[in-house]
């Protein structure tokens, strides 16, 4: 059961730099977008800290009893994508998709939530050349003699600036190598929508010839498909906030006519080695698989949650070695309870408990509602751990008392990805319940087995399910099942 709370939630918004109340445009719906990698490579432990960090945000936001629609898009073809393939003389779609199918292999084992959509871009290309094509129209895109077309920024004069907060001419300066240098713009700082395809390069018929799409165009025509026009969280890392967000306000708004494109703009800090940003560029990575082969999952999720979102983390393996004795110390001391569970008294002293429960319960959600300060919240936990140890040490606080503590770490769970199993004694997958497609596929097991008059066979996968708390009911119609309540 999520949780209605009642406090304030309060979040840090690029677009004001400001510490604003969280109300979002419609009720308690909330339309998020985060900005999803560039699949031409593995993903590296700065994806981790950006999606682990979002993912923690969406979680909150449920338990917090808002329905939240979830957009991560995946960036099958730029730049980038055709150099690599390139390089490596691979297929673009077939390089792209392979990256792909690793990035949604390393969410699942650091255990981020799927998408509601993974919108990916060779899938949008007409709703993209629609999208240009009005910009055209409108006057605030122009088509050049190469079959390129850019976004005008003198038409929006006013508007350059209004997320990354910097005047045009530092802008200008400040440019340098992240903005493309083409001859056929305007003014420097104006951004490609679509670029002319050289020969052998992946491209789509549009107006203005064979092409693809500028990166910015994307992300306004794909949340725009599945949140409307509006949408009420737009995440990303720290270096998308120019040019990439700023373009997608500036075309997105140039499009709707509506302000704002997206009410609260968030953004995470880097995971730095040295101090410097973690990056394919600069070589400096190492890939999510590399780490998980070295660390658990849960000690990479705690390691980034220890930090708040916003500020940098400094990576190295010693620094992943203390998130794992802190992770452990938590982990331990939510298992003790559970196990003292079955010899606690009924009645009986709370051994201090209750009180280092509410305090616990009132710092985590005090620090969440404080734009999702994980690293204050973890720390309220980490003193309920410690109060745990003393008092178990002392003897064994009463089954009401205990209880509620492990209710609180399934909380924590559902909004952490952390010390769920712990507070249940089940591993993530049963304490989340097998899925449909899994007691499907069991049905159709004993299904067949009965057909084959296996009834040995058939009982012990009846069994199984009822073990997975899934009652059958046979009929003449077929199997029909439902969930023990
Ligand atoms: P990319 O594939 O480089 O476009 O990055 C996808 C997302 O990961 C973007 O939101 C980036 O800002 C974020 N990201 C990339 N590197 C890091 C890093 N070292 N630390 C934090 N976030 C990062
Ligand atoms: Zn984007």
């Amino acid at each position: 059961m999520r949780k209605v709370t009642k406090m304030v939630l309060k979040v840090y918004n690029t677009l004001t730099h400001e510490l604003e109340e969280f109300k979002p445009i419609t009720g308690r719906r909330v339309n998020m977008y985060v900005c999803g990698p560039t699949v031409y490579d593995h993903c590296h432990v700065g994806h981790a800290r950006s999606y682990v960090s979002f993912d923690v945000i969406r979680r909150y936001l449920l338990y917090k009893g808002y329905q939240v629609t979830y957009i991560s898009n995946l960036t099958d073809v730029d730049d980038k994508v055709i150099k690599r393939a390139k390089e490596v003389n691979e297929d673009p779609f077939a390089m792209s998709k392979r990256f792909s199918e690793s990035f949604f292999e390393d969410m699942k084992a650091l255990g981020v939530m799927k998408a509601d959509v993974h919108p990916k871009v060779t899938d949008h290309i007409p709703g993209i050349i629609d999208m240009v094509k009005s910009l055209v129209d409108k006057g605030f895109a122009y088509v050049t003699y190469k079959g390129n077309v850019y976004f005008d920024l003198k038409k929006v004069e006013p508007k350059i600036g209004v997320l990354s907060h910097q005047t045009l001419e530092a802008l200008l300066e400040g440019s340098g190598t992240r903005v493309e240098t083409e001859d056929d713009k305007n003014f420097e700082l104006d951004f490609a929508l679509w670029k002319r395809a050289e020969e052998g390069e992946p491209g789509w018929d549009s107006p203005w010839g064979r092409g693809r799409p500028g990166w910015h165009i994307e992300c306004s025509v794909m949340s725009m498909k599945y949140a409307g026009v509006q949408l009420d969280i737009h995440g990303g890392g720290m270096d998308l906030v120019f040019p990439h967000h700023e373009a997608e306000i500036l075309q997105s708004e140039s499009f709707t006519g509506k302000e704002p494109f997206a009410k609260y703009w968030m953004h995470n800090g880097f995971l730095t080695i040295d101090k410097e940003k973690m990056s394919k560029s600069l070589g400096n990575f190492f890939t999510i698989k590399e780490i998980l082969a070295k660390f658990p999952a849960k000690t990479l999720r705690f390691f980034i949650l220890n930090t708040h979102y916003r500020r940098p983390i400094e990576f190295s393996d010693a620094h992943l070695e203390e998130a794992g004795r802190s992770h452990d110390r938590i982990s331990k001391a939510v298992t003790n309870a559970r196990l003292a569970l079955a010899k606690a008294p009924e009645k009986g002293d709370d051994l201090g408990l209750g009180q280092a429960l509410v305090d616990a319960k009132k710092t985590f959600e005090d620090s969440m509602d404080d734009d999702f300060n994980t690293r204050e919240a973890l720390a309220g936990i980490f003193v309920l751990a410690r109060k745990m140890n003393e008092a178990m040490a002392k003897g064994t606080p009463n089954k009401r008392t205990l209880q509620d503590i492990l209710d609180f770490f399934v909380h924590v769970g559902d909004v952490f990805g952390m010390f769920k199993e712990e507070a249940t004694g089940k591993s993530l997958a049963a304490a989340n319940g097998p899925s449909d497609g899994e007691i499907e596929v069991l049905i159709k097991e004993r299904d067949q087995a009965r057909r084959t008059k296996d009834y040995k066979k058939a009982d012990a996968i009846r069994e199984q399910l009822k073990g997975m708390g899934v009652i059958l009911e046979d009929g003449k119609g077929g199997n029909k099942w439902r969930r023990a309540s």
